[in-house]
């Protein structure tokens, strides 16, 4: 064990962005930026039947529309033979403005991982990617466009934030995503890397387990996903029944606009997608005040904390917003939402060779956890996953199983993340619009 190594984050190739103090640089309000067009989905119900009533049509125009866009995931006024065919263009332009057009589409695992990269109506870009496990389907979503936290060892971040994305943009990256499976076009192989031999992750990752942090693991597939697998097309009824917010930005930096999604995507059809919110994961840098909020929302959604080192000294160079709430502030308002929603919650942490891999630091981690109670949380350590221009590396095997057998040892119950889309650059932290996908997005 090389535990006395000690490397401290830094950047190579490129700059990470800096107050004129030297800090980096923390972003909460972005560039003032046009705003996107307002859509269905930015709408709650009683506004919803309001701007009907307002154009002085029958309210039930309202539940029309939205089962065309939250049960049929369209937008194509074409299809939507039930509305008057007289004004019915303008009426579809004008509720369901398109939000996101395609740039690019990466597949991998033979087709059951796809990154999307989307244009929105500012030419900004963001990428979701969809992944089918056995039993589930994920959808690793953006909040924002780029990311003003900051952290070095993070591709998004190294841009900076874009912008917020309205409601109806993050809903519609799942209304995209569900629209591709319904078509069949979510390939059904399903080879998890973990579960089964000979699957298309290259060599170098791990025999992970499958991420098992939440009972949506264990939840009964969404619209009889298995019996109607049966059925003709195989992908008849399925959809994303597992949403994680792991894709570009910090989601409670966007707090409103992400909460009226989550409703939203909670809501029963045909008003809403009509998710589980066990099934919907908040990933957070750490926003103290911020994850306490979420906690009073009264919704039992999945939080996970993005801790990646236990003691201040090495997260204050590893995650900025370190520098205003602490390892243990950030903690105890984990332990908070536990304590109020009754769901355990997850830790988030990136493996990294010689900085945050040593085994004191998961001896530590156990202790801070176990100080906190029992039962209350599970760590996901994940093997870093290369960014560009970064010479930091991914912990070795000996490291993370030393580091996984000590916190399990101490009663912390800990499983390595599976990690998809390496290949294609859709894994956490390698979310980011390249100069490529500029190119292409202009092109089009
Ligand atoms: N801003 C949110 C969500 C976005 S990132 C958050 O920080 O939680 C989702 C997860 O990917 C976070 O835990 C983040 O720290 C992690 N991550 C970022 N870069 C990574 C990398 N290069 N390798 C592995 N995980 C990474």
């Amino acid at each position: 064990m090389t535990d006395e190594r000690q490397v401290r984050p830094a950047t190579e190739g490129w700059q990470q962005a800096k107050t004129p103090d030297g800090k980096p640089l923390l972003q909460f309000e972005a560039p003032k930026r046009g705003k996107p067009p307002v859509h269905w989905a930015d709408l709650t119900l009683v506004e919803r039947v309001a701007k009907v009533e307002s154009l002085g049509l029958p309210k039930f125009r309202a539940k029309q529309v939205s089962t065309h866009y939250f049960e049929h995931y369209t937008d194509d006024a074409a299809l939507m033979t039930d509305l008057p065919k007289d004004g019915r263009e303008e009426l579809v332009a004008q509720f369901l403005p398109p939000l996101l057009t395609p740039v690019r589409e990466l597949r991998t695992d033979d087709g059951a991982t796809v990154k999307f990269l989307w244009r929105l109506f500012d030419g900004a870009l963001i990428e979701s990617v969809l992944m089918r496990y056995p039993g589930r389907i994920t959808l690793c979503i953006s909040s924002q466009a780029g990311c003003g936290m900051n952290c070095p060892f993070c591709a998004t971040g190294q841009a900076g934030l874009t912008r917020n994305l309205s409601s109806a943009e993050i809903v519609a990256q799942v209304v995209a995503a569900n629209r591709y499976i319904r078509d069949g076009r979510l390939s059904r192989s399903a080879t998890s890397s973990a579960l089964v031999p000979g699957s298309s992750l290259p060599p170098s990752a791990f025999d992970v387990e499958p991420v098992s942090d939440d009972e949506s693991d264990k939840s009964v597939p969404e619209r009889g996903l298995s019996e109607r697998s049966e059925s003709k097309p195989e992908s008849k009824g399925q959809r994303v029944n597992n949403i994680v917010f792991m894709g570009m930005g910090e989601p409670l930096a966007n707090y409103n606009r992400v909460l009226r999604a989550i409703r939203t995507m909670l809501a029963p059809a045909p008003d809403g997608l009509g998710m589980s919110a066990r099934g919907i994961t908040v990933s957070s840098v750490g926003l103290a005040p911020a994850i306490r909020r979420l906690a009073d929302e009264g919704l039992p959604l999945t939080f996970a904390l993005s801790l990646h080192a236990p003691d201040d000294a090495l997260r204050d160079d590893l995650i900025p917003i370190n520098d205003r709430w602490k390892v243990d502030e950030a903690l105890d308002a984990t332990r908070y939402y536990f304590e109020t929603t009754g769901r355990r919650v997850s830790i988030e942490y990136a493996l990294i060779k010689d900085m945050n891999d040593h085994a004191w630091r998961a001896d530590l981690l156990a202790e801070k956890l176990n100080a906190r109670g029992r039962g209350w949380v599970h760590v996901n350590p994940i093997p870093l996953n290369p960014t560009p221009g970064s010479i930091w590396t991914a912990s070795d095997r000996a490291h993370t199983q030393e580091f996984l057998r000590r916190l399990n040892d101490a009663g912390v119950p800990a499983t390595l993340r599976d990690t998809r889309g390496k290949e294609i650059d859709g894994a956490c932290g390698q979310l980011v619009a390249t100069e490529e996908d500029q190119a292409l997005a202009a092109a089009d």
